[in-house]
């Protein structure tokens, strides 16, 4: 059965009316995913200590953030209000997206249904990212003693700039991020691997630049594990999103990522990433194929 990491917190924090993050969505696609019957087992994740968070971030910064004392104009720069559910729905992802790269390394593949927290970085979170998920998830995998190399590769139509800033000096972090050139963040570090793509992109275009720099960075950075940003506001009706990317565009990227993970036998911990659309029932299709794509990969004999 595939693991899937969710927690029911993911869709419960207070936001105001019109808020622009789809938080509705997390539940959505968990009543999908068990509404469809697919093999699965689900993991509940439990908070991360916030002693962890002090390994990559400024520890007054999480001190602040931890006790609601985080100046406003940096709370705007998240784009969240402060509360309490807040924080524990933060530290409760963040010990999902760890927990994802443990059932990964046991089963090859694991998929949760949040993360990546790629706009979070040393001293400051932006983008509605408080702490950087998927660089404590490396961390967290680097401590397995058969892995010495860890590789995000960050599929989200905006460029990974909190986590290539936080990798900068790590040469046990290598950092991939295909994202459309024109999108937030505006100034954007330096990842090993960056893809940029111009505003219009469609899925034909999209797979012919993607799949070979995938192919090349595997061969020849040969990571012990991948951790997936599987982001879908590459879709072509993202309202955050320049890119032209088609529903089957989604599913094959998704499917080329296992696939290529499969052949090397590295095992992936896969994060669902970004998705903006007001309705948020359009979204979770386009969420959906990345447990497909997994399933059809590594349980080929499922009948999904
Ligand atoms: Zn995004």
């Amino acid at each position: 059965m595939l693991p899937v990491i969710y927690h029911p917190i993911y869709s419960n924090f207070p936001l105001p009316d019109g808020h622009r993050y789809p938080l509705q969505k997390y539940q959505l696609l968990k009543t999908h995913i068990d509404s469809e019957r697919w093999p699965v087992e689900t993991f509940e994740p439990t908070l991360l200590n916030s002693d962890t968070l002090k390994s990559i971030h400024d520890p007054d910064y999480v001190n602040a953030l931890m006790s609601g004392e985080l100046p406003l104009v940096k709370m705007r720069r998240i784009g969240f209000p402060w509360s309490k559910n807040l924080i524990h729905r933060s530290l409760t992802s963040l010990g999902g997206t760890t927990l994802t790269v443990d059932k990964a390394i046991e089963h090859g593949v694991a998929i949760h249904l949040t993360g990546g927290y790629h706009h979070a970085h040393y001293d400051f979170g932006s983008g509605f990212c408080l702490f950087n998920d998927l660089i404590l998830a490396a961390n967290h995998a680097l401590s397995y003693p058969h892995i010495e190399k860890v590789m995000i590769v960050d599929c989200d139509v905006h460029q990974g700039d909190g986590t290539a800033a936080l990798a900068k000096n790590r040469s046990d972090i290598i950092t991939l991020s295909v994202h459309c050139d024109k999108n937030f963040p505006s100034r954007k570090p330096e990842s090993d691997i960056d893809l940029p793509l111009p505003i219009g992109t469609d899925s034909d275009s999209y797979l012919r630049e993607f799949l070979p720099c995938l192919t090349i960075a595997l061969a020849q950075h040969q990571p012990d594990m991948v951790i997936y940003d599987a982001g879908v506001d590459i879709h072509v009706d993202d309202e955050l999103g320049y890119l032209s990317v088609c529903q089957s565009g989604i599913g094959q990227r998704d499917q080329a990522v296992f696939s290529a993970c499969q052949d090397h036998q590295i095992p992936v911990a896969a994060v669902i990433g970004g998705g903006y659309r007001t309705d948020q029932e359009t979204l979770v299709p386009l969420h959906a194929e990345l447990v497909l794509s997994a399933l059809q990969t590594y349980y080929p004999l499922s009948g999904t």
